[in-house]
């Protein structure tokens, strides 16, 4: 539940608070705006609910938590939060790119994406290190080898870099490199991944699981927020249906129904949602007018050699393309690019 301190209520009164929700064995969340001071209390709903806190002098009024999800809800927490990575302000009014090869491949290809990228405007630059392929007979990644690289193209443009983490272990090490981690869909509910990722400071991508629902994503969000990471970042992925003309199916309303009950800022992954170069530029406008932080797009010097998601990943010239198109659409949806 939710207590909401009255305008200008004391420290005293704040910590006799706190105390009750510790005698109840609970844990509380502070969130301190400007005027109001609002106090999660979370734990045993039974007996936190049977605590007298209205009773306590500082107190307004008392507001159970509905959803199964509380320190990532809007509830908690009305105002949106902006997760800063360099230039990139994601949950702000910019719309903010990320974009780069699926795959780090080689110095040359990460590079050369990397300086097309910054001329363009991207904010923050991808590259996967560890992939999570389907089968194991499929390129697995270049591991630390590749996160080297991706450090070195950031040395070159300046641009902060994000890559996916997959094992628990290597959170510490991958955390060495990035200025992100990454949370694959096949991880979103691997828990103790969660857990370690949230123990840690850099921001997180999480994205959303192949068959996993809204709720699900928020319940994730919530483990590493629990932790004490609050820089955490949605995407919508596309997710598993009948439909088998894309590769799968992006679930655009995910995102103006996670924004309206989630104070994080969630993007939209036009790439793997549909695996079709010829229609992720439309998506990705689409993922603007519905209120997305932002994109992530694969791209890549030389699409047809790519050794990962060659048919989704866009060249050069149908991405800066695309960049044109959403300068032109930003002003009209109030948006900063
Ligand atoms: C990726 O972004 O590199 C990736 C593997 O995506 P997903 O986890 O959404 O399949
Ligand atoms: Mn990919």
């Amino acid at each position: 539940m939710m207590i909401v301190m009255k305008d200008g209520a004391t420290d005293q009164e704040i910590r006799e608070v706190v105390d009750m929700i510790h005698s109840a064995g609970g844990e509380n969340h502070m969130s301190r705006g400007e005027f109001k001071t609002i106090i999660g209390a979370i734990g045993d709903r039974e007996k936190i609910s049977q605590m007298p806190f209205e009773a306590l002098s500082g107190v307004e009024k008392v507001i159970p938590i509905m959803k199964p999800y509380k320190l990532v809800s809007r509830q908690f927490k009305p105002e949106s939060t902006i997760v800063e990575i360099g230039e990139a302000k994601l949950g702000s009014d910019q719309f903010v790119m990320i974009a780069g090869p699926c795959a780090i491949e080689s110095e040359e290809q990460l590079i050369d994406a990397a300086r097309e990228a910054k001329r363009l405007g991207v904010k923050i630059l991808r590259g996967g290190a560890f992939k999570p392929r389907t089968s194991p007979y499929s390129f697995q990644g270049m591991g630390e080898e590749g996160l080297k690289l991706l450090a070195l193209a950031r040395e070159e443009t300046g641009l902060p870099v994000v890559s996916e983490v997959m094992d628990p272990r290597h959170v510490e090490m991958v955390a060495g490199y990035v200025d992100m981690l990454q949370i694959g869909a096949r991880n979103m509910q691997n828990f103790l991944l969660l857990k370690e990722i949230g123990l840690q400071p850099k921001p997180v991508l999480l994205k959303r699981g192949l068959s996993n629902t809204i709720e699900e994503m928020m319940m994730a969000a919530e483990y590493i927020v629990r932790e004490g990471n609050k820089s955490v970042v949605l995407c919508e992925r596309g997710i598993r249906t009948f439909e088998t003309a894309t590769r799968n199916t992006l679930d655009l309303s995910a995102v103006p129904m996670a924004k309206g009950n989630c104070h994080l800022p969630m993007i939209v992954d036009p790439s793997h949602a549909t695996g079709n170069v010829k229609i992720i530029p439309a998506l990705t406008k689409a993922a603007m007018a519905v209120g997305a932080d932002g994109v992530m797009i694969e791209m890549h010097p030389s699409p047809k050699t790519a050794l990962c998601d060659g048919e989704q990943s866009l060249d050069f010239s149908t991405f800066e393309h695309l960049m044109t198109d959403l300068k032109n659409l930003a002003p009209a949806l109030g948006r900063l690019m």
